[in-house]
């Protein structure tokens, strides 16, 4: 018998020759680990034999017997029908094959076998066809008598050739498979090691071990996610080479007596967390999450100004140009009255205006930059950026995250990132897991929730009239027109169609429009004048979606709203609601399935973005719900993150407890922990891992 190992190439293992091997590798499989990660579909009990007498046509059983006759009929050329009849005593059960050859050789009449199939019935003779077989003396029991794995077919390679395959591997690994998860953990958890974990997946003694086995393999993939995160959030703790900043000066305090507002109690609580780590010496690396108009801006300002009295400069980076000219705005009000001085960076602003920002921030006179991409663009140096800030953070991908903290002025600067997607728990130890988290929890008081209401196309006209009465009391509202896939050109042509139609049907007031194929100077004047009043009705594509922020808009009317995800619905309406007085929030949709349905009656049910977030998780499932891809996080197989929340906790806590013991993993036997977290996390974290 030749060794082997879990890399050894498919085609040098029992059975497999030249087709088969090309068979599996077209689907990636390629060596007798990769055998090991395909999963039975599901496992069938064939302990229990079933008298013969007793099958149901229709139903899957087992049988044992003794063969009493076998015959192979051709009825037409290229049809062969071997056909082999055994009896238990109580009946007779003929198991046929077609084209088959091999099965008449295989049995001989009086050995005992075992048939498992779906029974079926010709006049008064019972059947199963293709069933699976096995001779019930001296064999191994692979096929029958035990849990047996069902495999999926592969193209010609056929669940039993799979079985038989598999199991030939797990034999020859025997105990060769590669613990990740520490011996003195397994044992305290009652886990099961990897290669009987492995064995049991496959080829479970009992239910009770095959459920075993499966938290086992569930554990070690989330300790091996948990560990890499830990590795991550250790960079940032251990560090103590990051920037200082001081203690709020003067400015600081102004800043917070002069505000037009006082803070909630939940912003009083995550500014107070976001300047403790700005005052430690460790890099800060904290995320902020807040519903849609819990005033996460204010809270942006209050650290960019502590950057600022400190000496350094801070930057905050948004998705879309409208929402960064909005930051620019806004940061401007709160922050020019202290004599800080802001720049603005978008993509497409004029070369002037770029040049004398860039000029600025190299030289060190302008202390803030606002922009988009722009702002982790090359020929974007800054003099001594200490913090970076990202709004809506789930909009941009790792890298990109990782480019602005590239042009700080030490290694390791703060970063503070902000969103709005109400991260389930669960989910938040998966994707957020290496950053410390803070929450607002409560919108400034005065807000009243937004009523919504799901209208069809054919109720619109009564939409129109609710709209008119709130701009005739001095009111402003938002129509957002429908998502059109094709192309921005297309959208805007729709858009501007809206226009033309709402001219007709609310005449006399004035109405402006907002599209994404508009120059930004354009887009900023639209803006402009809907903040300051010269328009009363702002028509326009998504482009509104993140954070534009006009307190006196009460009403926001989405058409097509079916179209629209859960969570960008709950975006757009979170445009109003922002002022004293009552808002509206009006869905206009003919959703042609059912849960398109479900999503727009969820909206008219609840304003809370944390239920909504619950639900769209519900709906989408987690990997779509925050493209987990996306984030260099790797996918589970065994684990679900939702279902096995309290494993994730405990996976956690185990690896966080062995980053402290053992910071760079270097201990003995934890290489196959090392080479797993390489492979899963793809790269990501290899230089925090001492290879
Ligand atoms: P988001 O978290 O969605 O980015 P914003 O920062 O845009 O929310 O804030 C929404 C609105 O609430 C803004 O008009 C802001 O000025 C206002 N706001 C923020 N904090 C408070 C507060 N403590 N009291 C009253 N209004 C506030
Ligand atoms: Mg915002």
């Amino acid at each position: 018998m030749r060794t082997f190992s879990l890399d050894s190439p498919v085609q040098y293992l029992k059975g497999v020759g030249p087709a088969r091997a090309a068979e599996l590798g077209r689907r990636g499989i390629l060596t007798a680990g990769h055998l090991l990660r395909i999963l039975p579909r599901r496992h069938e009990d064939r302990t229990v034999f079933k008298p013969i007498a007793l099958l149901e046509k229709g139903a899957v059983g087992t049988v044992q017997g003794r063969v009493s006759a076998i015959q192979e009929v051709t009825p037409r050329p290229g049809l062969r029908i071997t056909r082999v009849s055994v009896t238990d005593g109580t009946a007779t059960l003929v198991g046929v094959w077609f084209n088959r050859p091999q099965m008449k050789t295989f049995f001989k009449v009086g050995a005992r076998v075992i048939l498992s199939g779906k029974v079926d019935r010709f006049s008064r003779e019972l059947r199963m066809a293709n069933p699976d077989y096995e001779l019930a003396d001296g064999t191994d029991g692979l096929h029958a008598g035990r849990l047996v794995p069902i495999y999926p077919s592969l193209g010609r390679i056929q669940p039993r050739f799979m079985r038989s395959l598999i199991s030939y591997v797990l034999e020859h690994v025997a105990g060769a498979i590669p613990d990740t998860v520490p011996e003195e953990i397994r044992r305290r958890l009652g886990l099961k090691d990897a290669s009987s974990a492995w064995g049991s997946i496959h080829f479970p003694a009992s239910h009770d071990d095959l459920t075993r086995a499966r938290k086992s393999l569930a554990f070690e993939e989330v300790f091996v996610m948990q560990v890499g995160l830990g590795l991550l959030r250790q960079r940032t703790h251990r560090t103590s080479g990051g920037l200082v900043h001081r203690p709020d000066g003067p400015l600081g305090r102004r800043f917070l007596a002069e505000l037009p507002f006082s803070l909630t109690p939940a912003q009083e609580r995550v500014i107070a967390e976001i300047k403790r780590d700005m005052e430690s010496p460790h890099p800060m690396n904290r995320l902020l999450q807040g519903d849609v108009g819990s005033g996460k801006t204010v809270v942006a300002a209050a650290a960019l100004l502590k950057a600022v009295e400190s000496g350094y400069q801070g930057a905050i980076m948004a998705p879309t140009e409208i929402l960064a000219e909005q930051h620019y705005y806004n940061l401007r009000r709160l922050l020019a009255p202290l004599g800080v001085r802001i720049a603005l960076l978008t993509g497409s602003q004029r070369r002037e205006e770029r040049e004398q920002a860039l000029f600025g921030l190299s030289a060190g006179n302008l202390q803030i930059a606002v922009g988009t991409h722009a702002l982790i663009q090359e020929g974007v140096v800054f003099r001594a950026l200490s913090l970076a800030v990202t709004d809506e953070q789930h909009r941009f991908g790792v890298r990109q995250r990782g480019l602005l903290q590239v042009k700080g002025a030490g290694e390791a600067i703060d970063v503070l990132a902000m969103t709005a997607t109400p991260i389930p728990r669960t989910l938040a130890l998966t994707v957020y897991g290496e950053m410390d988290l803070s929450v607002i929890d409560e919108l400034p008081p005065g807000r009243k929730p937004v009523t919504t209401y799901w209208l069809t196309s054919r109720d619109r006209r009564r939409a129109y009239g609710f709209i008119r009465r709130q701009l005739a009391e001095g009111r402003q509202a938002y129509v957002v027109c429908p998502l059109v896939e094709e192309s921005e050109a297309v959208e805007a042509a729709s858009a501007t169609e809206w226009v033309e139609r709402l001219k007709h049907a609310l005449p006399g007031f004035r109405i402006g429009l907002l599209h994404g194929r508009m120059r930004p100077a354009e887009k900023e004047g639209v803006m402009a004048a809907f903040r300051g009043h010269e328009l009363d009705l702002l028509v326009s594509t998504t482009v509104i979606e993140v954070g534009v922020d006009v307190p006196n808009a009460n009403v926001i009317v989405i058409e097509g709203a079916d179209r629209f995800g859960l969570a960008q619905l709950h975006q757009l309406r979170g445009r109003v609601g922002r002022g004293e007085h009552s808002s509206y929030c009006l869905l206009i949709g003919d959703p042609q399935s059912e849960e398109g349905r479900k999503r727009l009656d969820i909206l008219t049910r609840t304003t809370d973005g944390f239920i909504i977030a619950e639900e769209d998780l519900a709906i989408r499932g987690p990997g779509d719900f925050l493209g987990t891809k996306q984030h260099g996080v790797p996918e589970f197989v065994f684990a679900d993150p939702i279902r096995d929340y309290r494993l994730m906790e405990y996976a956690r806590r185990e690896a966080f407890a062995l980053l402290d013991r053992d910071p760079d993993l270097s201990g003995p036997g934890l290489e196959p922990l090392r080479e797993a977290i390489r492979t899963r996390f793809d790269g990501l974290l290899n230089d925090l891992l001492i290879m």
